[in-house]
C-alpha cells in the first residue's frame, strides 16, 4: 500500500510537470501566433519597421519553446551508455575550470584525488555531467558562498554495508564524494530526492531532473549513489562506481586547493 501511494504520488507530479511544461509551451506559441498575426497586418498596411519588431518578438518566443521542448527531449532520451575504463582523478581534475566558472567566485573549490585509485568502468561523458549536476546543486545550496569540495577515493562495500542497502552489491567500487557547506536537506527531502521531478527550487529554476538522472546513471553503471546531509551544515552526495579489472595503471593521487586567490 505505501508503494502504491508512492507511486501514485509520482504519477502526480509527473501530471503536474507535464501539465505545467504543456501550460509554458502553450503560453510561447500563443506569443508566435499572436506576432505573426500582428506582422501579417502591419505587412499589409506597408509598416516595414513593426513587422520587424514583431518578427523578433515571434523568434524570441519560438527560440524559448524550442528550449523547453529540447531540455524535455534531453531528459526523456534514454543516453546510450558507452562504458570505459576512466580515471576518476583524471576525469575530475580536467574539469576543474569548468567547476570553477560553474560555481562562481563566492565558493570555493576543492579537488582532492586518492593515490592509488583503482580506474572505474562507466561512461566518461555521464560522469561528467553528472559531477557537473551536483556542482551546480552545491552552489544553489550555498548562496553565501561556502566549499565545495570534491574527493576520490576507492571503496570496498562489505556484505553488512549491502545488507544495511539493500539495493548495493558488495565488491570493490570506486567513490566520487561531493560535499558542500550549503543548506542542507531535511530526512523528507533526501528521501525524495532522487525522484524524478522532485525540486524545492522555484518554478522556472528546478526542474527536479538533475539527481533522478545521476541515480540512473548510477544504477546503469551497477554502481549506487547516496546522499548524506544535515540541515545548516551542508550534503555529501557519493556516486559509487563499479571498479574496472583490467590493465590501465593506478592513478598518483595529489591535493589541489583552488580559489584560494579568491577569497
Ligand atoms: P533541481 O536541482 O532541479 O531541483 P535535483 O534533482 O538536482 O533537481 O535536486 C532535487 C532537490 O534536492 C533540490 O530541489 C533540492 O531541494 C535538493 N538538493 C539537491 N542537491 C542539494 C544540495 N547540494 N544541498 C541541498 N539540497 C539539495
Amino acid at each position: 500500500a505505501q508503494e502504491q501511494l508512492r507511486q501514485a504520488q509520482k504519477m502526480e507530479a509527473v501530471g503536474q510537470l507535464t501539465g505545467g511544461i504543456a501550460h509554458d509551451f502553450n503560453n510561447l506559441l500563443t506569443g508566435v501566433i499572436g506576432s505573426l498575426d500582428m506582422m501579417q497586418r502591419q505587412f499589409a498596411k506597408g509598416d516595414m519597421s513593426k513587422v520587424e519588431r514583431y518578427t523578433t518578438t515571434a523568434i524570441t518566443s519560438a527560440n524559448r519553446a524550442a528550449a523547453l521542448t529540447h531540455r524535455l527531449l534531453a531528459f526523456s532520451r534514454r543516453q546510450p551508455l558507452d562504458p570505459k575504463p576512466v580515471s576518476a582523478n583524471r576525469l575530475v581534475t580536467g574539469m576543474e575550470e569548468l567547476l570553477r566558472r560553474t560555481i562562481g567566485e563566492a565558493v570555493r573549490l576543492e579537488i582532492v584525488t586518492a593515490g592509488g585509485l583503482w580506474q572505474t568502468l562507466c561512461d566518461p561523458h555521464q560522469l561528467e555531467s553528472a559531477i557537473l549536476n551536483l556542482a551546480i546543486n552545491a552552489r544553489d545550496a550555498m548562496p553565501e558562498g561556502g566549499t565545495l569540495t570534491i574527493e576520490t577515493c576507492n571503496a570496498h562495500l562489505d556484505d553488512a554495508y549491502s545488507a544495511r542497502q539493500r539495493e548495493v552489491t558488495p565488491g570493490q567500487y570506486v567513490c566520487i564524494c561531493v560535499t558542500d557547506t550549503g543548506v542542507g536537506m531535511t530526512a523528507d527531502t533526501i528521501s525524495k530526492a532522487f525522484e524524478p521531478f522532485f525540486t524545492t527550487k522555484p518554478i522556472g529554476q528546478g526542474t527536479g531532473l538533475g539527481l533522478s538522472m545521476i541515480y540512473g546513471f548510477a544504477r546503469q553503471s551497477e554502481g549506487y549513489a547516496k546522499i548524506y546531509s544535515e540541515v545548516g551544515k551542508g550534503t555529501t552526495f557519493k556516486l559509487y562506481l563499479p571498479r574496472h579489472y583490467g590493465e590501465g595503471e593506478e592513478d598518483e593521487g595529489h591535493t589541489t586547493e583552488l580559489g584560494d586567490e579568491l577569497r
